[in-house]
């Protein structure tokens, strides 16, 4: 059964790791995640973007597709769907849809129009038992076609926005989606510590979790960040496996053509991910 991610990323702060955010594409990439969670006995989250709901045939689909999985593969940890840099539309369609937990991303609205949509997700989030995520200060990068630039988040905004009841916020620290440019300045720890000062036990997001080195990311931890995004590195790792795959002439061999031979590799490749990241954020046998 699917869980509301409140539980496990309060847990996940008192504890001092992060739980996994990732984002799933197709039912390879959800199976993928499902069973390294398992076999890591790992709290996870399945994170879709408005763009991969489209791809998936719709919220509908997805959560079919998940709850199927979540019982035929006898998943047991705390596993999460949420809707990644959701609109308020998008929100709502996901909370009728069946999911678990929702982001609701008003950080491109003047920060009172931020505030005024997130009270009221609040209010119908809590009545249906979902968690809730909210950002503050855009994240740079491009995110299903939304460019931005790499931003730090103004604390003061930041906990007007925690102060609202979400469970978790999201908050710019310098981060950016996709491949981190040659150029990139790093993390600025002193914006979230300043966050997390004012934030208290609110779990802290880190999206853009792609390329941040491991030092970043323990520090980024220990200074209060409870779930960190990652998109773009299981999307490399399938890619680079099935390129290798065909690139071998492994689908011109035998019946290396059958998908579930082509997708394989991918698939494996993006366990491989999955597990790195787990051990690296300090989830496994946290379930
Ligand atoms: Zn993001």
């Amino acid at each position: 059964m699917l869980v509301s991610a409140k539980e496990m990323l309060d847990k996940a702060k008192a504890g001092h790791y992060a739980v996994g955010h990732f984002n799933i594409n197709n039912l390879e990439w959800a199976k993928a995640v499902l069973l390294t969670a398992q076999e890591n006995n790992s709290p996870v989250i399945l994170g879709v973007s408005e763009g991969a709901g489209k791809y998936m045939c719709g919220y509908k689909t997805i959560v079919g597709m998940v709850n199927g999985m979540l019982e035929n593969l006898k998943i047991t940890v705390p596993v999460a769907l949420h809707l990644d840099h959701g609109s308020y539309e998008g929100a709502l369609a996901c909370i009728e849809a069946g999911f678990s937990s929702v982001m609701f991303d008003g950080s491109h609205y003047p920060i009172e129009e931020n505030i005024a949509k997130t009270k009221e997700l609040v209010a119908i989030c809590a009545e249906k038992g979902i968690s809730l995520e909210a950002e503050v200060g855009s994240i740079g990068g491009v995110e299903d076609g939304v460019v931005g630039k790499g931003e730090c988040a103004d604390p003061d905004e930041c906990k007007m926005i925690a102060d609202l009841g979400v469970d978790m916020l999201a908050a710019g620290i310098g981060n950016i989606h996709g491949v981190y440019p040659d150029n990139w300045a790093g993390l600025s720890f002193d914006t979230l510590a300043a966050v997390q000062a004012k934030t208290g036990k609110m779990p802290l997001v880190l999206h853009g979790g792609t390329g941040i080195p491991t030092d970043m990311i323990k520090k980024a931890i220990d200074l209060g960040v409870s779930k960190i995004n990652v998109n773009t590195e299981c999307q490399l790792s399938f890619a680079a496996a099935t390129r290798a795959y065909i690139e071998a002439g492994k689908d011109k061999s035998g019946k290396g053509f059958d998908p579930r031979k082509l997708l394989a590799p991918g698939f494996e490749a993006i366990k491989a991910t999955v597990k790195e990241k787990m051990e690296l954020f300090g989830s496994i046998n946290k379930a």
